[in-house]
């Protein structure tokens, strides 16, 4: 990892970009919310693993996504550090499920690998943030990603 100054706005419209064409494929809609580059105050972060994190996040939230819907990205930014939101109107999260979501190999899917959450728990770890997610079944998930900002020089 290496960590250094990074803009989130540039990450989110990067992974939209990702997976827009698929995701309209299966009618569903990627809309990027958010400050405009230019007044956003920078994170402290490795952008290509932060670029993985999302990633994942926005495949689940894909998935998760039975017909239409959309799914969401935006950041917030507090004293400290700044917080990636991905949003989906999907299958929800249920209790069972919830304890289980962040172990290595824990999986829903047929295929799959059950390893995204854990690298992104871990990746997020690495730079001294956060990840949590709130659900609803039936409405949808959103997954919160808490990054602190760039250290002031000594
Ligand atoms: P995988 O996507 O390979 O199953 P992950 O670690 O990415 O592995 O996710 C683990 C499990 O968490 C998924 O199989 C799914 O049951 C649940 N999950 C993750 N994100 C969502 C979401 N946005 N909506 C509903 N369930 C989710
Ligand atoms: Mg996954």
């Amino acid at each position: 990892l290496e960590p250094r100054p990074c803009r989130v706005s540039a990450v989110l419209q990067e992974v939209s970009l990702l997976f827009s064409a698929v995701a309209r494929q299966q009618g569903i809609e990627l809309v990027v919310e958010g400050p405009a580059s230019g007044d956003e105050e920078g994170i402290w972060a490795d952008p290509d693993a932060l670029r993985d994190v999302l990633i994942n996040l926005v495949q689940n939230a894909v998935e998760a996504t039975p017909g239409p819907g959309t799914v969401r990205l935006w950041q917030t930014a507090d004293a400290e550090g700044v917080t990636l939101c991905v949003q989906d109107q999907g299958s929800g999260i249920g209790p069972e499920e919830a304890r289980r979501i962040f172990e290595p190999f824990y999986t829903t899917k047929q295929r799959g690998t059950g390893l995204g959450l854990a690298i992104c728990e871990r990746v997020v770890a690495e730079h001294g943030g956060r990840i949590w997610f709130e659900s609803a079944p039936g409405q949808g998930t959103t997954f919160y990603v808490w990054l602190p900002r760039p250290r002031q020089a000594p």
